[in-house]
């Protein structure tokens, strides 16, 4: 009996796989063309001083405005993205929109810091400071304005010829933050290596502030050896905001202030200058 029973669970997993497959064929000619045919939107969620809660950035996070399903969140397609090679041209489109719209905001007097994830294969990328330069050059954005936000996990491979490139970058005033951080395994020596401005703490050690707070007491006090600056991610409670501000985090973004919205519904969200 337990022999049937583990044949029919065989079945089962099989039937499942191949829908699975299946869904995920579709969903890679649906990226291809959805990228032709300009369903890409780029959201923006605010990023506020923990002291004053005046926006002082924005996070730049891609959505896809699918044509039956509606706005599909990037955790179903970055992944897709990053294996089949779209992440690329993709990234790079998400790219200059954020420096447009950062070189918008700051001929408008809002001296705002836009923040743009990168994925592996584009900070890998042999091409990544002369896309940079393009960018900003195309854009008029000051570099200052940009942030790139980079996974802890990166940061642990030997990859000298990266590092020289994020030391270019910064050098050029572009700054770099480590995004989700608790998250991987990195140390004080790796983090000692790289050029990095400011660190990200995952939303994970946020939620949890209120019943287990040393993990975020710990990045935070690593943060202040290494003179980092320190956003707290996914603050969703003012009990959240008040530990943090009180131990010394500096920005923070969260569904306590907004969800990512559309360039036109962040501008509402600015003070007037
Ligand atoms: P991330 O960079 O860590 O971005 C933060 C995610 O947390 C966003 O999800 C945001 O909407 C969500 N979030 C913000 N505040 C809260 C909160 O208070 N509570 C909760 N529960 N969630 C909150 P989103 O937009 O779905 O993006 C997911 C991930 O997709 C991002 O994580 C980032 O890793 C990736 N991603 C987004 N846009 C891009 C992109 O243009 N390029 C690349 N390579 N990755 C991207
Ligand atoms: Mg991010
Ligand atoms: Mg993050
Ligand atoms: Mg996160």
């Amino acid at each position: 009996r337990a022999k049937r029973l583990g044949g029919d669970q065989m079945a089962f997993y099989s039937a499942d796989l191949a829908v699975e497959a299946g869904r995920r064929l579709t969903l890679e000619s649906e990226l291809l063309q959805a990228f032709d045919r300009g369903e890409f939107v780029v959201h923006y969620q605010p990023r506020l001083d923990a002291g004053t809660r005046q926006v002082v950035g924005a996070e730049a996070l891609v959505r896809w405005r699918h044509p039956s399903r509606g706005l599909v969140l990037p955790g179903e397609f970055i992944p897709i993205c990053e294996d089949t090679g779209l992440i690329l041209p993709l990234g790079r489109w998400v790219l200059e929109q954020a420096a447009r719209q950062a070189a918008l905001w700051h001929q408008r007097g809002h001296a705002l810091t836009v923040s743009v994830n990168f994925s592996a294969r584009q900070i890998q990328s042999q091409a990544l400071v002369e896309t940079m330069d393009q960018v900003l050059l195309d854009s008029g954005c000051p570099p200052q304005a940009l942030e790139m936000e980079i996974t802890e996990s990166l940061l642990l491979g030997e990859d000298s010829a990266m590092l020289g490139q994020l030391d270019a970058l910064n050098k050029r005033g572009l700054r770099i933050a480590i995004d989700d951080f608790g998250t991987g395994y990195s140390n004080l020596a790796y983090l000692e290596r790289f050029p990095l401005d400011c660190l990200k703490i995952d939303r994970s050690f946020v939620n949890q502030l209120e019943t287990r707070p040393a993990i975020a007491e710990l990045i935070i006090s690593m943060c202040k050896v290494l003179e980092l600056q320190i956003v707290a991610e996914g603050v969703e409670t003012t009990g959240q905001l008040d530990w943090l501000r009180a131990q010394g985090c500096h920005h923070y973004q969260g569904f306590l202030s907004s969800p990512a919205v559309p360039a036109d519904r962040f501008e509402t969200l600015l003070a007037p200058v």
